[in-house]
């Protein structure tokens, strides 16, 4: 399915969308790519909404795209007997490696290891650092706490202790069966939590093989340090405000978004802002002004995709959240100053028969006045070296390989179809026909046929 805008909207599933219509309205609505979180659920849950997505892409003849979000080393807390407490300033809370359900006088911490890092006077931020604590004692099963900013706490909410130098590793045992059970599933994209170093993205995809992409999530200052050498070794990057915005200073987070949207695009790879970007409508149906700016914001910057956390996941509007989303995108790609922006922005090709055959392609496209690019490739790499490009139309990938289908549904302005490949004068004939039976351009209307590694571009009519 072919939408009307180019920047890709990526939804997590969670409680208010993992309904198999939920997740068919989502779809519909303009979800493009269905981020399953492993930091929640079970394998069965998450095995179910996974299989209900690729019905959903069955019936819509729409190669679906699937992103497994494991948890990292991120520092949780257990569960409330009531699932929240409400925790005023002042009060004294203990965290502890107790497994019981807490209360409003403790919750379970389950990392020894960060207990063993805690001293007295040590900040602890809770739920994205909207609650703050301060280490007034600690032993080594437990740290007692003065509450400096209060409000509610709930289940298996993020727990950030800046400053303190955690041994914790890259992947968890944790992370090594979810990313078994997700690899066995099937699903195009892995996204790695807490990216501290290139070795950390080295050892992932040594276990991942080319079984999955792997998008590092950007949410340490150290990853920011290794900027970037990570983005060269990853496939694609998140940029994780929620917890970049808690380890820095929030005045950071605009300037390391345009740093890391900038590498992206000079190296290539595909990357995702996410995190609040809608957080109001997690509870009214309309976003703040704000908001509805920063998703601007993040089209005018070139991303390739924007995304819903809690929005779609817990919150009570996920559809409207989605709508939105999606109307915003649409906007802001019809103002002229955005494509202009873009290709001040775009970067220079390399010296590459890739890029001279992408760059060709680009400027056929724009110069013939034509209503696609249709790629014939089965590489991911080659839709990326095309995508980085942003072509102000929108590219048709053709391809036997249903795994690049899938993974090239983050990418900004690419639509896949799985077909038999054809090459020369055969492919442009089979290009037509699908781009018309597909309504992907009209009849009339110019198209630009690339095929790689062929080096093949023409120009033809509908
Ligand atoms: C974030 O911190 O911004 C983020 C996307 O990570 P998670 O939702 O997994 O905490």
């Amino acid at each position: 399915m072919k939408r009307n805008r180019s920047v890709k909207i990526v939804a997590t599933i969670g409680p208010s969308s993992s309904d198999p219509d939920k997740l068919e309205k989502l779809f519909l609505s303009g979800v493009d790519v269905f981020r399953l979180n492993f930091s929640h659920g079970s394998h069965d849950g998450h095995r179910k909404v996974y299989e209900a997505i690729r019905a959903i892409g069955k019936k819509h003849h729409h190669n679906t795209t699937t992103l497994a979000d494991l948890q990292g080393p991120k520092l949780r807390i257990g569960t409330f007997e009531n699932d929240k407490i409400i925790l005023e300033n002042g009060d004294t809370f203990r965290f502890d490696l107790n497994s019981t359900p807490g209360d409003t006088r403790r919750v379970p911490l389950p990392h020894p290891e960060v207990l063993e890092a805690l001293t007295v006077g040590t900040t602890l931020l809770l739920d994205d650092g909207k609650l703050r604590f301060e280490v007034i004692y600690h032993d080594s099963t437990c740290v007692e706490t003065k509450v400096l900013v209060g409000g509610p706490l709930s289940n298996r909410k993020g727990v950030n202790v800046p400053h303190a130098m955690l041994k914790i590793p890259a992947l968890t045992e944790k992370d090594l069966r979810d990313l078994d059970f997700v690899l066995d599933l099937g699903v195009d994209w892995v996204a790695l939590s807490f990216v501290q170093s290139v070795e950390d993205v080295e050892n992932a995809k040594n276990i991942i093989g080319d079984r999955a992409k792997v998008i590092s999530k950007l949410e340490k200052p150290l990853a920011i340090d290794a900027l970037e050498p990570i983005v060269e070794i990853s496939d694609g990057i998140m940029i994780a405000r929620g917890d970049l915005g808690v380890e820095m200073d929030p005045e950071d987070v605009p300037l390391v978004q345009r740093r890391v949207l900038n590498a992206c695009h000079r190296i290539g790879r595909p990357v995702i802002v996410a995190t609040q970007m809608l957080e109001s409508m997690i509870t009214t149906p309309s976003p703040t002004r704000a908001e509805v700016s920063d998703v601007a914001t993040a089209v005018y910057c070139g991303t390739d995709a924007t995304m819903l956390s809690a929005e779609s996941a817990s919150g009570q509007y996920p559809f409207e959240a989605v709508s939105i989303m999606s109307k915003v995108i649409t906007k802001v790609e019809a103002d002229p100053y955005c494509a202009r922006k873009l290709e001040d922005d775009t970067q220079l090709p390399q010296q590459s028969v890739l890029d001279a055959l992408c760059i060709a392609a680009k400027n056929a496209a724009e110069f013939s006045c034509a209503s696609a690019i249709v790629l014939s490739t089965d590489s991911f790499e080659d839709v990326v070296r095309c995508s980085r490009l942003r072509p102000r139309v929108p590219v048709i990938l053709l391809t036997e390989s249903k795994a690049t289908a899938g993974q090239v549904g983050l990418c900004n302005g690419v639509v896949s179809m799985v077909t038999r490949r054809e090459f020369g004068e055969k492919l442009v004939a089979s290009a037509q026909k699908i781009v018309e039976e597909q309504k992907l351009a009209a009849v009339g209307d110019r198209i630009v046929v690339l095929s790689i590694p062929e080096t093949f571009v023409k120009i033809c009519q509908l």
